[in-house]
C-alpha cells in the first residue's frame, strides 16, 4: 500500500511551500488508495516554538488535507512526534556502530573550529580510528560525544528520483554527518531514514534541498538492510526569479493568506498548480478533482513563481459561487473588525459585496462607504462630493432636487429608480444626474456597492430618510 508523509518541523507557521509538499503527498496517497501520515520533526529543540504543532494541525485541517495517522489521531506506527522516539533511534545507531557504518566522535567544538579555520571543508574522520576500548573508556568517563555516519571517501553514488531522474553525487562532497547529537537526540539526517522505514513510507515526497543529501540516507538504508523509498523531490515556490517565498518577507505563511481573506481551498487549488499541472488546462479543481488528476508525471522540474494576482482571480471564482450564507459567515469577521455596530442589514451587505470582492479583505475597501456619512458633523460629508463632471451635478443641483429625492425615497425601494427617473424628466435632466445626487446624499460616498435603491434597502427606510433630511438641513 502507498504510504506518504508530511514531516514538518514545528516552526510556528505553515509555509506555503510546506503546504504544497503536504498537499502533493496527500494527493498521491489518496489517488493510490494509500495512507497519508503526519510526522512532527522536532528533534532540533532549539528551534521549537510553543503551540507550533497545533498550528500545523489546524492549518492542514483548514486546507482540507486530512491525515490518516499522526499526532492526536494516532496510528499503528506511533508515536508520530520524533522527540518521543529517542530510544528507537539509539537502538539503530548502536547497530550502525557495530557494523562500522557509524562511529563515536569526541571532537570538541574548539577542535572542529580549528579544523574549519585551517581550510577543511568537512570533518576529517579524526575519531574513526579510535579503538573500541578507548571509545568505551571515554564514554564511561562521561566525555560528551556524537555519533557520526561513516561515509566512503571516494566513489560516487547514483540513485533515481521520480522528478529529476538519475542523480549522482560524489562521496567526497559528503560529510560524515552527525546522526546522534551529544544530548542523545537524532538529527534530521538520521531520524528521517529510521522513521520513513519504520512507518512504512513507500514514497518520500519532500523539498529539493534534500536531493543531494539523499545518497547519505541511501547508505543508511543499505547498511540497515532496508528497502529505500521512492524519491520525489520538489522544486521550491519562488517569489521571483531569484528569491524563494520566505516567511521573513511576509509572503509565505498559509495563515497569513487566510488572514488576508483568501479562502483555504482557493489557496490549495492555486498552489497545487504551482509545480504540477493536470495537462488539460483546467485551473479550478476541487480536492476530489485534484486527487483524481494527480500524477507524478505532471510534476515540474523547474521552479514556479508565486503570482498573488492569479491566486486572487482564482479566489474570486470561488467567492462568486459560494452560497450567500457561507459568504456571510466568512465576511463577518471582516465586518466585526472594520465596520462593527453599523445600523445596516449586514446580510444584505453580504449579498451586495459577494459579486464585488475577489478576496474577503477587499471588504475593507468596498465597505468603506459605511464610514462616509457622519451624523454628528455639521455637514455629514464634504459636499464637493456632489460635483460630478460626467453628470454635471453640484451642490446647487442637490439643493434643487433634495426634497423630491426625499419624497421619491418614501415609496417602495424596488420601484425607487422609476420615481427618481420621473424627477429627472420633470427637471429636464439625465436620470444619472438625479441618481448621483440621491446616492451621494444618502451615503456621502462616490463608490458604493449598488445604487441608491440598494443603499435604502441596506440602511432601512428610516435611516435613509434621516440621512437625506440631515443633508437637506445643511444645503
Ligand atoms: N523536517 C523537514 C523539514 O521541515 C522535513 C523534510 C522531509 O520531508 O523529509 O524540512
Amino acid at each position: 500500500m502507498v504510504r506518504t508523509r508530511f514531516a514538518p518541523s514545528p516552526t510556528g507557521y505553515l509555509h506555503i511551500g510546506g503546504l504544497r509538499t503536504a498537499l502533493y503527498a496527500y494527493l498521491f496517497a489518496k489517488k493510490n488508495g494509500g495512507k497519508f501520515i503526519l510526522r512532527i520533526e522536532d528533534t532540533d529543540q532549539n528551534r521549537e516554538v510553543k503551540g507550533a504543532v497545533d498550528v500545523i494541525i489546524s492549518a492542514l485541517d483548514k486546507a482540507g488535507i486530512h491525515y490518516d495517522e499522526g499526532p492526536i489521531v494516532g496510528g499503528d506506527y506511533g508515536p508520530y512526534v520524533q522527540s518521543e522516539r529517542k530510544e528507537i533511534y539509539l537502538k539503530y545507531a548502536k547497530q550502525l556502530l557495530e557494523s562500522g557504518d557509524a562511529y563515536c566522535c569526541f571532537c570538541t567544538k574548539e577542535r572542529l573550529e580549528e579544523l574549519h579555520s585551517s581550510g577543511a571543508t568537512k570533518y576529517d574522520k579524526h575519531c574513526l580510528h579510535l579503538t573500541k576500548a578507548e571509545v568505551e573508556k571515554r564514554i564511561a568517563s562521561g566525555e560528551p560525544y556524537v555519533i557520526r555516519q561513516n561515509i566512503p571517501l571516494t566513489g560516487t553514488h547514483t540513485y533515481h528520483d521520480e522528478v529529476f531522474g538519475d542523480v549522482t553525487v560524489d562521496y567526497k562532497d559528503l560529510e560524515d554527518n552527525i546522526l546522534i547529537k551529544s544530548d542523545g537526540m537524532p538529527t534530521y539526517n538520521f531520524a528521517n531514514v529510521i522513521d520513513d522505514h519504520l512507518m512504512g513510507i513507500t514514497h518520500c515526497i519532500r523539498g529539493v534541498e534534500y536531493l543531494m543529501s539523499t545518497p547519505k540516507y541511501n547508505l543508511l538504508y543499505d547498511a540497515l538492510g532496508w528497502q529505500r523509498p521512492v524519491y520525489i523531490h520538489l522544486q521550491p515556490i519562488m517569489r521571483d526569479a531569484s528569491h524563494k517565498l520566505s516567511k521573513r518577507d511576509g509572503d509565505a505563511g498559509f495563515e497569513d493568506f487566510l488572514a488576508k481573506g483568501f479562502l483555504p481551498h482557493a489557496i490549495v487549488n492555486y498552489i497545487a498548480l504551482l509545480g504540477w499541472n493536470p495537462k488539460d488546462n483546467r485551473e479550478k479543481l476541487s480536492m476530489d478533482e485534484l486527487i483524481a488528476a494527480f500524477s507524478i508525471e505532471g510534476l515540474q522540474k523547474s521552479s514556479s513563481i508565486f503570482d498573488e494576482t492569479k491566486m486572487r482571480w482564482l479566489n474570486s471564482q470561488y467567492v462568486k459561487e459560494m452560497p450567500l450564507d457561507e459568504f456571510h459567515a466568512a465576511a463577518k469577521p471582516f465586518y466585526d473588525k472594520y465596520y462593527p455596530g453599523k445600523k445596516i442589514d449586514y446580510k444584505y451587505l453580504s449579498e451586495l459585496l459577494k459579486t464585488r470582492v475577489e478576496i474577503l479583505s477587499d471588504i475593507n475597501e468596498k465597505a468603506a462607504f459605511l464610514n462616509s456619512f457622519d451624523h454628528k458633523a455639521d455637514r455629514p460629508f464634504d459636499f464637493d462630493k456632489f460635483i460630478n463632471k460626467k453628470w454635471k451635478t453640484d451642490e446647487a443641483m442637490a439643493k434643487t432636487l433634495i426634497d423630491e429625492c426625499i419624497e421619491a425615497t418614501k415609496g417602495d425601494a424596488d420601484t425607487l429608480n422609476e420615481r427618481l427617473e420621473a424627477v429627472a424628466v420633470k427637471h429636464g435632466l439625465k436620470k444619472g444626474q438625479v441618481l448621483w445626487i440621491h446616492r451621494i446624499a444618502l451615503t456621502g460616498a462616490e463608490a458604493t456597492p449598488g445604487g441608491g435603491a440598494e443603499m435604502v434597502k441596506l440602511f432601512g427606510l428610516n435611516e435613509a430618510l434621516a440621512r437625506l433630511e440631515k443633508v437637506k438641513a445643511c444645503l
